[in-house]
């Protein structure tokens, strides 16, 4: 799982962690082991440049994209990227054990029953969810499988080659993440059950772990466009201006009067009251709620109706105000924002720690990216 499509070109080389983001392009360039932070650089993706996670303006990308190498004044250009999740289908299956060489086949014919698309045009990669030696002969191999439209990844490859940059993996974004957590994953007498929710701008993925085992994954088509395209609609305003009002007023629980008491009266807090906002997101919460517990539910059916021990909740998306509290409440899961900067060194000197905070949710992918590029390619 850590390598998807990673048969590109690895060379033992430092890489910089690249998210191409709906709303936001992101870089990350770490260092050394235990890695630590030499830049960052996020700036909004031109509005329009990706629809439905398929590149429509890679000039406009690429041109931004040399830019934030510009800021980030390094050298490096091998990068670690991931493809959007709704290019990207991923699923477990199952093949009898054999060798290692030939499971290529195996997995490929296995997989073309899963994967919507002549298998022919699809770039697929896969992962043995335990090692093969600790499978007994005659078993089953569970496999975690990857796979991408070859016009997908050749867009994707020829915008960063067009940026001047070199792509060595491109992964799967949740997978990125969840390599966030590192020693969360792990527990002292038996492996917790871990969820990682990433609700980003296009799309949210849900992550079920057992240790460091994956349990589940699944993308859900609501995320942050959701809550805007519904303030948008309820206070008829253009969608640059119903971001601004979902960040500055933006609420996913029903206002208390202390919210209320604490409006000043001016017209614009009037008209974003706390009421009337949370009423316009309402519909956009019920279906996202609804979509987690059908999930967990499914997952409850399928491994046996075992507790989620912990959450870690990541992705601009989850900086809705009250969000990730009411998550927490309607799932029934301790959930906290992933921190992703914990296990990567800082220079206090010459970085702005509250700065970096305030980015934790944006930079949990892009850091389990850059993760990968620091760690032995191979
Ligand atoms: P994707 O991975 O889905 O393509 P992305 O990586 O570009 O999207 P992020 O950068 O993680 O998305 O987050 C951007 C999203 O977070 C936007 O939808 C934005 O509106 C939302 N967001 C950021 N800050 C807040 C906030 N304070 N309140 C509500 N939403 C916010
Ligand atoms: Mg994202």
């Amino acid at each position: 799982m850590r390598d998807f499509f990673g048969g590109l070109l690895r060379p033992r080389v430092e890489a910089l962690g690249l998210e191409i983001g709906t709303s936001n392009l992101k870089l990350v360039e770490l260092s050394g082991n235990p890695p630590s932070l030499r830049g960052l650089a996020i700036r909004p993706t031109p509005p329009g440049a990706i629809q439905e996670g398929s590149i429509v303006e890679p000039g406009a990308l690429a041109n931004e994209l040399r830019e934030m190498l510009g800021e980030l004044r390094t050298r490096k250009r091998y990068v670690v990227t991931a493809a959007s999740n709704l290019s990207v289908i991923t699923r477990t299956l199952q093949v009898p054990k054999m060798p290692l060489k030939q499971m290529d086949e195996a997995v490929r014919w296995e997989a073309e029953r899963y994967i919507p698309f002549p298998i022919d045009e699809v770039v697929l990669d896969y992962s043995l969810l335990d090692s093969h030696e600790t499978i007994p002969d005659g078993e089953q191999m569970d496999v975690v499988v990857g796979a991408a439209r070859q016009e997908t990844v050749a867009s994707l490859v020829e915008t960063l080659k067009a940026a001047g940059l070199e792509p060595v993996v491109i992964d799967v974004k949740p997978f990125a993440g969840l390599r966030t957590l590192g020693g969360r994953l792990k527990g002292t007498d038996r492996e917790p059950i871990t969820l990682f929710l990433e609700i980003g701008a296009e799309s949210s993925a849900l992550v079920l772990t057992r240790g460091e085992r994956l349990l589940l994954n699944r993308i859900i088509n609501l995320s942050g466009k959701d809550f805007t395209a519904a303030i948008s609609k309820a206070f008829n305003l253009d969608p640059v201006a119903a971001e601004d009002a979902k960040k500055n007023y933006g609420l996913a629980t029903i206002p208390t009067e202390d919210e209320d008491l604490l409006l000043d009266f001016d017209a614009e807090r009037e008209r974003f009251n706390p009421a009337r906002m949370y009423d316009a997101i309402r519909p956009v919460l019920v279906e996202l709620t609804t979509e987690l517990r059908r999930s967990l539910e499914f997952f409850r059916v399928q491994v046996g109706d075992l507790g989620v021990d912990q959450g870690f909740v990541a992705g601009g998306g989850s900086k809705l105000r009250s969000l990730v509290p009411l998550l927490a409440d309607t799932l029934g899961i301790p959930l906290e924002i992933a921190d992703p900067w914990q296990g990567i060194q800082v220079d206090k000197s010459k970085f702005d720690l509250d700065y970096l905070r305030g980015l934790s949710a944006e930079f949990a992918v892009p850091i389990g990216l850059a993760l990968r590029g620091v760690s032995p390619l191979d």
